[in-house]
């Protein structure tokens, strides 16, 4: 029974970016099984996933093929290691296959559990490069606020989430952020163009302020995910290339959320014209059905790191059942035609819908690239006004509507995010953006009772 299983989840189990107390008073929603885009609770309700459950499930739930290849390679290999100077099929398979994907030189792989893991490589990857090629001295890395990296010492501090950096432990030395390109929240008057250049420029400056010798790598997501769907403008990414190139730092893309499909290409750095040194990956690689991330360096970086012993790795860096499982998604994805069909067909349906969504009263920008996007919630599009209330406030309100409608689209301070399973049928798209009017004119409604 429902209210016995919240009882037991109150008593035991805390969440992940959770106020346990609040959440205990209301009861956790416990979801049982899961088929394509839906989940089913424990009261027997659809539920319509708007989120692909973190971004990840971009095959969609119920595939049997993964279960299968996880079974399979159970019974096979469950567990050996790719330490000193020991491989197996898995990894060697899911690395070549990468390979194949992955754009332009970005030939070779180390794995890790998650993409936290990923980018904590990533950190002292970057560092243990430059020592080895004479330039220890390069240190810093660049990151943007309100970008998300991970939840490790390491990547949170890599992250620009300040609750994050505020609570418990320290941030790690070494990392400089400059702000986001979030032009709906923070243009002002400039156009979206210049607005894109400005912060580019920041990148620059804070090279410069740094030092161009001291600087080892800047990293972003080709689209913020967890800081809400921010889209560049069109201006920002080929300025930041330019300046990478100038000064010879690597750019690092976390790709978490944006690999695998996301965008409407196998990668978000194609979608927007990116050329990273190194990619992190996660999430999307298996589908979410197993844990496993990975960063992709380029055949210049992996010369470099391969040239000396880099003193690092996980327990479960290549696991078999989990590389296993990715090669199999990517099996998935590229045999069923998934990603051209999103980057051709659902996602250009989606795009229509979703944009139309800015003329609700309640919402000001709608911004979607590929299978990811949101809505920026204001009570004065002209002006683009926050709401005088504390931010995410009527976010929340308008999470809840969602969630009392069977939908889930998570909120983001007062921006609603939209990230579904990639194989959504245009059926299901009709119903998700019917479900989101709703849940707008809900929460509208009720901003209004309350004055
Ligand atoms: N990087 C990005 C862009 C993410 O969105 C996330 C998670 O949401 C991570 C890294 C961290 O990945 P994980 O939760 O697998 O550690």
């Amino acid at each position: 029974p429902t209210a016995e299983l919240q009882a037991l989840d109150a008593a035991h189990h805390l969440h992940p970016f959770t106020h346990a107390a609040a959440l205990n008073k209301k009861g956790a929603r416990i979801i049982t099984r899961a088929e394509g885009c839906w989940l089913t609770d424990s009261e027997g309700n659809r539920i319509l996933d708007g989120m692909a459950g973190l971004w990840c499930v971009n095959v969609g739930y119920g595939r049997r093929e993964l279960a299968d290849a996880a079974h399979r390679q159970m019974m096979e290999l469950p567990f050996y290691n790719t330490f000193f100077q020991t491989s197996h099929v898995p990894a060697i398979a899911l690395s070549t296959k990468l390979a194949e994907l992955a754009p332009g030189t970005l030939n070779h792989v180390f794995f890790a559990g998650s993409g936290s893991e990923a980018n904590d490589t990533n950190l002292r990857m970057v560092r243990a490069y430059w020592m080895q090629k004479g330039q220890p001295e390069r240190q810093w890395i660049i990151s943007r606020w309100n970008g998300y990296h991970g939840s490790t010492v390491g990547a949170g501090s890599l992250g620009g989430m300040k609750p994050m950096h505020t609570q418990g432990v320290p941030t790690i030395p070494g990392i400089a952020h400059i702000d986001q390109p979030n032009w709906w929240s923070e243009g002002g008057d400039l156009s979206p163009e210049e607005f894109g250049l400005e912060r580019a420029r920041q990148l620059e400056a804070k090279i410069l302020e740094l030092g161009p010798e001291n600087v080892a790598a800047f990293i972003a997501e080709p689209v913020q995910g967890a800081g809400g769907v921010i889209v560049a403008p069109d201006s920002y990414w080929p300025e930041i290339q330019r300046i990478v190139k100038k000064y010879g730092i690597l750019l690092i893309a976390d790709e978490v959320i944006c690999g695998f499909g996301r965008t409407g290409n196998w990668f978000g750095s194609q979608t927007l014209g990116i050329q990273p040194d190194i990619m992190t990956i996660a999430k999307g690689l298996s589908s979410g059905y197993q844990p496993i991330g990975g960063s992709i360096v380029s055949d210049e970086v992996a010369e470099v790191i391969g040239s000396m012993e880099f003193n690092h790795g996980y327990t479960y860096s290549g696991h078999p059942v989990a590389c296993a499982v990715a090669l199999e998604n990517l099996r998935i994805l590229e045999e069923d035609g998934i990603v051209d069909r999103v980057r051709e067909d659902t996602a250009p349906y989606l795009k229509t819908k979703f944009e139309a969504l800015a003329e609700h009263p309640l919402v000001g920008e709608a911004k979607i690239v590929g299978m990811m996007g949101s809505i920026a919630l204001t009570p004065d599009k002209a002006s683009r006004a926050a709401f005088a209330s504390e931010a995410g406030t009527v976010g929340l309100i308008c999470r809840e509507r969602c969630f009392a409608n069977n939908l889930i689209m998570r909120h983001v301070y007062d921006r609603m995010i939209l990230s579904p399973a990639l194989v959504i049928s245009k059926s299901e798209i009709d119903t998700l953006i019917d479900r989101a009017w709703q849940c707008l004119d809900e929460t509208h409604a009720k901003l209004k009772a309350e004055g």
